[in-house]
Formats: structure tokens, C-alpha cells, sequence
């Protein structure tokens, strides 16, 4: 198969979890998303089909299918007939409209970034499961289940881990014994691959030179928040690592803590691996700490007078400014900091409170520019800031779009080298 740039190429994107999954079909010519959507509450008999449509560039169209999808095999044969029906919210005549599906799966180990599908990919995706249990068998759930329904069309892995994979063994590593390390493949993995990469690419085209050229501090705040040394391109360092739980201060997660804390617990309240999971996964973060996950109710709430609110906001902003400060010896030259996610695009005071007195670092933020919500992808530094302060909005499906279509670029390339 090869991937003429200048013919419109259709790839359809499958983000999968637990009891839902999300999709997009984008026409890769253009880039352009053709259609979205979203099935929720699989298994469940209130189940639903939500899907998006947008035949010219503007106007949109919404449909809403309600039934029984009693498992991912349902709810993407329902997708799959929404999608070749021009009635129903359809963008493909057939599946061979189709070039290929990416799929996002969370954790591939050091092996794989992006890849072709095959037994072994899959072997991979089954063998992290433990340590993705509510990703990775969903994931693999939705590359079997797309196997089943379009037979002719390649799929394509694409690990939310994988960028990631050029970190060096001492950013990678945790000093525990060795041998234990190996047996449970205990190691920083990170995750936000897709966006980080996406939006590191997007900076170097603001910046006006090859991604391979530049050093940046890329910031993903939403829901889950992480933040990346990308050294020419690529990641030398982020502060999630197992798991998403560890590094910056989140919604419900704690971020890093001392590990002393839960044997402590342990001892005191008797808590178990379930319940520590749950505690520092679900009840921490900013919930933990003033009960609210949202930051725009935390910013409410502190303005109304909360003080364990603005404690959350204050800690929010500082775990932010201590890992931005200390990528700085990691990268040496630091060309630009990225701002995004919900809360990185959406929330001046904290991209604003970040980048403040940091005059010592070469950032100077344009708080004009700084202002308001970002919908595109702009420049909020002075013109005499040495380092360049972006917010880009993410796009993790487009990433995923453009890795699947790089993957089948390179499998016949390859395969013409051997023919
Ligand atoms: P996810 O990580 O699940 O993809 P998002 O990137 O959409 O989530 O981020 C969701 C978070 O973005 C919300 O929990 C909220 O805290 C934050 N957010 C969204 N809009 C705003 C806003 N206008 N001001 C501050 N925070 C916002």
C-alpha cells in the first residue's frame, strides 16, 4: 500500500476505554475531521451512539442513536453502519474509502511507538495489561473487533506511551533493586505520547524550524496532567512514569508524593492496594484537597473565599513552576514552553502564574496575549522573551491520523526495499 500525499486519504481513528470508546474519521488530504463521535455506557441498556457529522467546513450535524450495545463488537458494527450510511451521518461509500485504522492504545513497553497490527503487536498490547487493566484490553478489544468488521484494512497501533521511548535509562529508571524492576517491568513509561508529540511538532512549525532542531518544555494540563523535556524532537524526560498517577498535581490524581505515605497508611488504616489505588487516583488531586476536580470550580470556589481552594490552585501552580524549572538543566537551551489541554488552553491565571518571575529563565509571558480562552494555536510570550511561550490546542486523533498513515508509509517502503 502506498500513501500518495496528494490524494485524499480517509483514516478512521479508534480511542477505546473500558465501557466506551470515541472515533474519528479525517480526511487526510486536507486533515480535515470529517466526523466524531462517541459511544458510551457499553454493556448498559441505556447505552448510546453519539455521532458528528461536518459536510462543509462549518455546519454541523448531530445524530443520536439509543439501543442496546451490549459490547464493543456492537457498538462499532453500529459506528461501522453509521459511518457507510449517507442517511444516517455517513462520510465512506466502503470500506475501501477507507486507508487504514489507527488505533490509540495506552502502554506498548519500549518496544513499539507506532506500529502495523500483527500476533506479536497483540501479544505486546495482552502482555502491559496488567499494567493498563482498564486501557489496554480495550484497546485490544477494539483492534480485534475492527479486524472482524473491515477484514481489507490494515490497522495500526499508535502507544500513548510511545513517544516516549527515547527517554535515556537514568530518566527512565526507578532505584529500586534491579531484578524486581525487570521481573514487573517496573520503569517510567509516561503518557500523553500522541498530544506531546503533536504539540512539539505543531511549536517547531510556530518557531519556523525542523522538529528535529528543537528543545521545548511541552505542558499537557487536563483532566490527568504531564509535562515532557523534548530534546530535539524528542522526549528526554515527563513526569508521569508506571502510571499516569505519578508527577504533576491533577484533578483527582495526587501526583508525586512520598512513597512512605501509603505504607504509613497502610499501617494506620489498614488499607489495601484497591483502596490506595482508589485513594490516589479518585480522591486526591485537587478533589483531595477542596473537593472539587474541575479547575474552573476550584477557581470559583477560591474567589468566593475557599481557602483550601486557593491552597489547591497555589500547589496546582507550584508542582507546574518546579517541573518547568528543572527541565531546564535537563535541556540545557530550552526554545519554547507549550501550554495545552483543558486547562493549558483554557486557563490564563495558570499559564500566567507558571511563567511568572522567571525573567532568570529567559520567560517573559504577554499577559494581553496571555488573555481569554485559546482556540488556535498562538504565541503568548513578549517579543524580547528568549524562551517562546505557545498554547496549541492538542489534537491526539490528527496525531494518531498522521502516525498511521507515517506506519503504512514505511511498511511499503520497506517492503518495496525487499521486493
Ligand atoms: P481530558 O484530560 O479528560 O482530555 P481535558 O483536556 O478536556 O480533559 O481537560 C478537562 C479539564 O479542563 C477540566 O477538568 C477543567 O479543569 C479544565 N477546563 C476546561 N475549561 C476550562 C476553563 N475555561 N477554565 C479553567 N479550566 C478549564
Amino acid at each position: 500500500m502506498t500513501h500518495d500525499t496528494n490524494h485524499a486519504h480517509k483514516v478512521l481513528v479508534i480511542n477505546g476505554g473500558s465501557s466506551s470508546f470515541k472515533y474519528q474519521v479525517l480526511d487526510m488530504g486536507s486533515e480535515r475531521r470529517l466526523c466524531q463521535g462517541l459511544v458510551e455506557r457499553i454493556g448498559s441498556p441505556d447505552s448510546v451512539l453519539t455521532h458528528k457529522r461536518w459536510p462543509g467546513t462549518e455546519r454541523e450535524e448531530k445524530f443520536v442513536y439509543k439501543d442496546d450495545y451490549s459490547n464493543h463488537n456492537a457498538g462499532m458494527r453500529a459506528v461501522a453502519s453509521v459511518l457507510l450510511d449517507p442517511a444516517r451521518g455517513g462520510v465512506i461509500d466502503s470500506a475501501a474509502d477507507l486507508t487504514a485504522v489507527g488505533h490509540r492504545v495506552l502502554l506498548g513497553g519500549p518496544e513499539y511507538t507506532e506500529v502495523l497490527v500483527n500476533d506479536r503487536v497483540k501479544d505486546v498490547i495482552r502482555e502491559y495489561s496488567p499494567l493498563g487493566p482498564l486501557h489496554n484490553p480495550a484497546n485490544l478489544t477494539g483492534i480485534e473487533v475492527m479486524e472482524e468488521i473491515f477484514p481489507s484494512l490494515p490497522n495500526v497501533a499508535v502507544f500513548d506511551t510511545g513517544f516516549h521511548t527515547t527517554m535515556p535509562d537514568y530518566a527512565y529508571t526507578y532505584a529500586i533493586p534491579r531484578q524486581l524492576a525487570a521481573k514487573y517491568r517496573i520503569r517510567r513509561y509516561g503518557f500523553h505520547g500522541t498530544s506531546h508529540r503533536y504539540i512539539s511538532h505543531e511549536a517547531a512549525k510556530l518557531l519556523g524550524r525542523p522538529a528535529d532542531q528543537v528543545n521545548l518544555i511541552t505542558c499537557h494540563l487536563g483532566n490527568g496532567c504531564s509535562i515532557c523535556a523534548v530534546r530535539q524532537g524528542r522526549s528526554v524526560d515527563t513526569s508521569m512514569g508506571l502510571t499516569p498517577l505519578e508527577g504533576l498535581v491533577m484533578g483527582t490524581r495526587s501526583g508525586s508524593i512520598d512513597p512512605a505515605i501509603l505504607t504509613y497508611l497502610m499501617q494506620r488504616e489498614h488499607y489495601s492496594g484497591t483502596d490506595l489505588n482508589t485513594l490516589l487516583n479518585k480522591q486526591s488531586g485537587l478533589r483531595g484537597l477542596c473537593g472539587h476536580n474541575d479547575m474552573r470550580d476550584v477557581e470559583a470556589a477560591r474567589d468566593a473565599g475557599d481557602e483550601n481552594a486557593a491552597l489547591a490552585m497555589n500547589m496546582f501552580v507550584y508542582s507546574l513552576r518546579k517541573y518547568i524549572g528543572s527541565y531546564f538543566p535537563v535541556l540545557g537551551r530550552v526554545d519554547g514552553i507549550v501550554f495545552t489541554g483543558g486547562i493549558g488552553e483554557n486557563a490564563p491565571e495558570v499559564r500566567s502564574r507558571a511563567c511568572a518571575d522567571m525573567d532568570a529563565l529567559g520567560i517573559r509571558l504577554d499577559e494581553d496575549l496571555n488573555a481569554g480562552r485559546v482556540s488556535q494555536a498562538k504565541k503568548i510570550s513578549t517579543a524580547d522573551s528568549s524562551v517562546q511561550v505557545f498554547v496549541i490546542p492538542t489534537d491526539e486523533e490528527l496525531e494518531i491520523a498522521r502516525a498511521t498513515l507515517r506506519v503504512l508509509d514505511q511498511a511499503s517502503a520497506s517492503q518495496k526495499a525487499h521486493a
